[in-house]
């Protein structure tokens, strides 16, 4: 290990009293139930660095494991390892937009805050998460859905090109025309295929200014505010977006039906005022408990205010998610019965919620299902359970629930739209089969990976065999 230390330009940080604080610092995930134990922590701040780590891993028999974090957002154990080396790419976070303007330069360990840092001053804007914290690494090998998708589709639809370091250490470059598959591959594919230092992502004009805020009532009208959601999504547009969720509000946690409100080019806050107006007034029949809405002037702003809204919740969370097809009361009905009886059943899993995505699918569905690997281009929005615990006795009982309410969505949504959409790979935990998340793209996606990295040097995350031919 010493001797990958004088090798590297970055730092290696193992749990001895040199680097203890660090090493416990770099193995912190946004949840608590993300963090293994790792022999070692490797931070490059080269690309160059990584070629040396994978060699290092490899030389070991058996190989060490290898495991790479991008933004440590993902619920599962994906970005960690316990025992092998957890390649950390928190350093290789600059992001640069080109002269032009036209588009934007992110290496592979930024978060969006760091982009929306450089956006936001220069008053363009790109596809990405609604929250500060989120890496854009997982995020955008997954797909990525943000507040600009109605506009201009998922954050891998964006991606312009890409640096890759491969399993075998060489670090390529990737677009439509040079290395044509791999490009294919991590648009939507995971990050099973190589680790992406650097993404250059289309950017936008400036889309704000933004609305951004939150509509709550009481479960109790909760038929109600399905009504005019579904009233409202008649007439919904691409700039306006709208997320569902289910909480249980301090201090009483009675359950709640809380509306997220957002706006793109809500300037002067006028499109706000009469996009959101029917929620606020309730079209006479339900009147909401609080409702505050805000235009802010970027989506630096935007992420900020919505990270804030996790600030105190539990920190053992369990994510999983998956596509619906339409929004459909029955569908939601019955999720919302499901989730008021298990967040009843106990207070240490009292915070546990549901969120639906209702952002536009226009934009999305305008890229055909074999262009990318992300393959589900027909009308849908996602949805995502959270599981929070506040003890580690409800953690099986709060993973319980996450998986058995994505499968009655999955199921469900099958059943009412006639369509399977299979699982959301961002929303995935590993155990899933990956049949169901790539569907016809599973065989080209296993033949790159034989090409690409046909020793399963990246063997976390959602497993895609090597196919050999
Ligand atoms: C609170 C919350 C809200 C979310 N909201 C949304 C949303 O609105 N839309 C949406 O699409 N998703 C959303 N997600 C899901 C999120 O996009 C995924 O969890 C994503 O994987 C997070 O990326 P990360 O880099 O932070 O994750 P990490 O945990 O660091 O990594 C996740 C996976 O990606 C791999 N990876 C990360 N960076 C790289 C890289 N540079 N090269 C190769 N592999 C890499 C890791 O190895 C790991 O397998 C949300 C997640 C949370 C926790």
């Amino acid at each position: 290990m010493e001797h990958l230390q004088a090798e590297l330009k970055g730092n290696v940080l193992t749990s001895d009293h040199d680097s203890g604080e660090a090493y416990t610092t770099a193995l912190r995930r946004n949840s608590d139930l993300s963090t293994l134990p790792a022999k070692f922590i490797v931070q490059p701040t080269v690309y160059e660095d990584i070629p040396l780590v994978i060699a290092y891993a490899t030389s070991h028999t058996p190989p060490l494991e290898i495991a790479v974090k991008g933004g440590g957002a993902h619920s599962s154990t994906w970005a960690s390892s316990d025992g092998g080396i957890v390649i950390d790419l928190s350093k290789l976070n600059k992001v640069t937009l080109a002269d032009d303007q036209k588009s934007i330069s992110v290496q592979g360990g930024a978060l969006w805050g760091d982009v929306y840092e450089v956006t936001s001053k220069a008053q363009v804007d790109v596809v990405g998460s609604p929250l500060w914290f989120v890496g854009v690494g997982g995020f955008t090998l997954g797909g990525g859905y943000g507040p600009l998708s109605g506009e201009y589709g998922l954050a891998a639809d964006n991606m312009l090109s890409a640096t890759v370091v491969l399993a075998n250490g060489q670090i390529v470059k990737t677009s439509n025309t040079e290395e044509p598959d791999l490009f294919w591959a991590i648009r939507g594919g995971g990050g099973q295929f190589g680790i992406v230092v650097e993404f250059v992502f289309k950017t936008h004009p400036y889309a704000g200014p933004f609305a951004s805020g939150i509509i709550a009532y009481p479960g109790t009208e909760f038929t109600n505010v399905l009504n005019i959601i579904r009233e409202w999504k008649t007439t919904q547009t691409p700039a306006e977006r709208l997320t569902v969720t289910f909480s249980r509000p301090a201090p009483h946690s009675k359950p709640s039906i809380a509306l997220l409100p957002g706006a793109l080019h809500d300037t002067d806050g006028a499109r706000s005022k009469t996009v959101f107006a029917p929620f606020r007034n309730g079209n006479g029949s339900v009147k909401p408990v609080f409702e505050k809405i805000v235009t802010v002037p970027d989506m630096l702003t935007v992420s900020h205010g919505a990270d804030a809204s996790f600030a105190h919740a539990p920190r053992r969370l369990a994510i999983r998610g998956t596509f619906f097809s339409d929004f459909f009361p029955e569908l939601l009905t019955a999720v919302w019965e499901k989730w008021v009886a298990f967040t009843e059943s106990s207070e240490d899993v009292r915070s546990s919620g549901v969120l639906w995505d209702l952002t536009s699918p226009e934009k999305l569905v305008q890229v055909s299902p074999t262009e990318m690997a992300l393959r589900v281009r027909e009308p849908h929005y996602w949805m995502a359970v959270q599981g929070r615990s506040t003890t580690d006795a409800s953690v099986p009982a709060a993973k319980e629930f996450t998986e058995s309410t994505a499968r009655l969505v999955r199921e469900k949504n099958a059943e009412l739209s006639g369509r399977d959409l299979g699982w959301f790979v961002n929303m995935c935990q590993g155990d899933e089969n990956p049949e169901d998340v790539f569907g016809e793209n599973l065989p080209r996606l296993r033949k790159i990976k034989a090409k690409y990295d046909p020793k399963n040097i990246w063997s976390k995350g959602l497993a895609i065999e090597p196919l050999f031919e």
